[in-house]
């Protein structure tokens, strides 16, 4: 009997309920369409996509969650990722500089990132040359790290394995002092801290490492914008039968006896399933159940757990063919106190630190049409509007983004004289953004911190008390694309093998 007919015969709406139509929830309807099971996904929002979501300004097309990929040559992990998942014909990249792709500013120094190890170790050997036995460890380490992940196991063998605990329960800042004895080569490898809101003694080796290993040896933007990646999924989800439904807010998840039933949409539509995934934040998810099987303990540990820091966006459209494109990306910090600055950066002037990066809408432009600057940002700064709507907030919200967006451009203009007069509208984001456009605790940017000091507190199992209910998602794997697409997999292969038990 075909999946499709059993579910009919036992009055189900759908084998697989999947709530959020971000990375994670496509990637797991992907594998569970595959192999023909009627799945759903239920988005909340009215685009799908969560952090791939993209907007229009006066013809720009802005980026919000995901701005440049790494490991994309033949045979590496993410190349072997995309073509698992059909999408690397959908998706056209652009190569940043090799010989620069990220450049690191550190109070009156810039430091250029090359690609390749030996390129980068070469470079940081001409500055820093006590260091090559430090350099030597780091790299072992961080090859280490990506050739025993999860999701090179599995590209290799075809299962998951756990993480190594010698990864998560030592931090990145820590691992970089004890091998690094120059502090400024300590802040240069702190520098890619902004893609995973790193944090001194808290964030984990795994979590650093996995993301140096990714832009290792070649990084690209998405030309033309990183909806390219859901719509690609969509398309192979639909074309296996699976369903993607939009503005379709779940708001309770109905639980008997010990397995969840149903959905309820905000709309008042109940949608069955004999499965389901959440791939929301797992604060978001915990509104959604009102069982007995989630214990008080449980439920007060996941809320206890803390979410890395939000952030501040400023979206620049240049005036036609006046901004060269920079194809690097800018990574700004005005102290060397790297680590430090995600909780503590409601307390600093702002701004601490930025990410600038140009937008890419085809592969070797000359002129970039807009650009993103990024910085950290305190939930608590925009508390005041907490209750508000998205287009709603006010005047004086308003006016207190005009105020962060002058403040970052002053800053951006003293690294890079004359952007000013090259930008001819700007628009911003702010936590609340994020908080209302992906579900996200306090905006959180790449959702809960794990924390190397309490690994076991601050880790979010994939299964629940609830005997069919999953969640996936960044915050329970790792986050940015290959971690978030990896657990993607893992739940719905998990789901398989529960469905073939049955
Ligand atoms: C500013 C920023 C820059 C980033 N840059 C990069 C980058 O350059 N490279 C990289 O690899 N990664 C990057 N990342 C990280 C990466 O984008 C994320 O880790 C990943 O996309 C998260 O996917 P997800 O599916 O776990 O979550 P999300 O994308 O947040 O998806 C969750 C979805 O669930 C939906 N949802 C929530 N509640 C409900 C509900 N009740 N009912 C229905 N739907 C619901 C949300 O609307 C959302 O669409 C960036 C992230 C941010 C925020």
């Amino acid at each position: 009997m075909t999946a499709t007919l059993a579910a009919c015969l036992s009055g189900m709406d759908k084998e697989v309920v999947i709530i959020g139509s971000g990375l994670a929830g496509l990637t797991s309807a992907l594998v569970l369409a595959r192999r023909g099971l009627p799945v759903i996904v239920l988005e909340k929002s009215k685009q799908m996509g969560g952090c791939l979501q993209t907007f229009y300004r006066k013809g720009v097309k802005f980026e919000t969650g995901m701005h440049y990929i790494g490991s994309m040559h033949e045979g590496e992990i993410l190349y072997r990722m995309f073509d698992f998942l059909d999408i690397r014909g959908d998706v056209v990249l652009s190569r940043l500089d090799a010989s620069a792709c990220d450049i690191i500013s550190i109070l009156d120094d810039r430091y250029q990132i090359p690609n390749g190890e030996e390129e980068f170790t070469d470079a940081m050997l001409k500055l820093f040359p006590a260091e090559r036995e430090g350099l030597k460890n780091y790299w072992a380490m961080v090859n280490e790290v990506a050739r025993t992940s999860p999701v090179s196991v599995y590209m290799d063998k075809g299962y998951f394995p756990l993480l190594k605990e010698e990864f998560i329960n030592q931090s990145a800042s820590g691992f970089i002092d004890r091998n690094i004895s120059d502090v400024r080569l300590r802040q240069i490898l702190a520098g890619n801290a902004p893609l995973y809101a790193g944090v001194r003694d808290r964030t984990n080796l795994y979590t650093h490492a996995v993301v140096r290993a990714l832009y290792k040896d070649n990084a690209y933007r998405i030309a033309g914008g990183s909806d390219s990646i859901a719509l690609s999924l969509a398309k192979s989800i639909e074309t296996c039968g699976g369903v993607i439904r939009t503005s379709a807010e779940v708001e309770r998840i109905n639980v008997e006896a010990d397995r969840a039933i149903s959905v309820s949409l905000k709309t008042g539509e109940k949608i069955h399933a004999s499965h389901f995934i959440s791939t929301a934040h797992p604060a978001r998810t915990l509104e959604m159940l009102d069982t007995p099987l989630i214990r008080k303990a449980w439920r007060e540990r996941i809320y206890n757990i803390t979410n890395t820091v939000s952030n501040f966006t400023l979206y620049l459209k240049f005036k036609p063919d006046t901004m060269p494109y920079l194809n690097s990306n800018f990574f700004r910090f005005n102290s060397g106190e790297i680590w430090e600055m995600p909780l503590k950066c409601a307390q600093a002037s702002f701004p601490q630190q930025w990410l600038y990066m140009h937008l890419c809408s085809a592969p070797e432009q000359a002129y970039a049409q807009g650009a993103v600057v990024i910085s950290y940002m305190d939930y608590g700064e925009v508390e005041a509007w907490h209750g508000s709507k998205p287009s709603r907030r006010g005047d004086d919200y308003e006016e207190f983004k005009r105020k962060k967006a002058e403040l970052l451009l002053d800053d951006l203009e003293r690294h890079f004289p004359g952007v000013r007069n090259a930008v001819e509208d700007y628009y911003t984001s702010s936590p609340l953004t994020y908080r209302d456009y992906t579900g996200t605790e306090r905006g959180s940017t790449y959702g809960m911190l794990h924390d190397c000091s309490m690994p076991l507190e601050t880790a979010v199992p994939k299964r629940t008390k609830v005997r069919n209910l999953y969640l996936s998602g960044q915050s329970v794997y790792v986050h940015g694309i290959l971690g978030v697409m990896a657990g993607g997999i893992d739940t719905a292969q998990t789901v398989v093998a529960e469905l073939g038990r049955k």
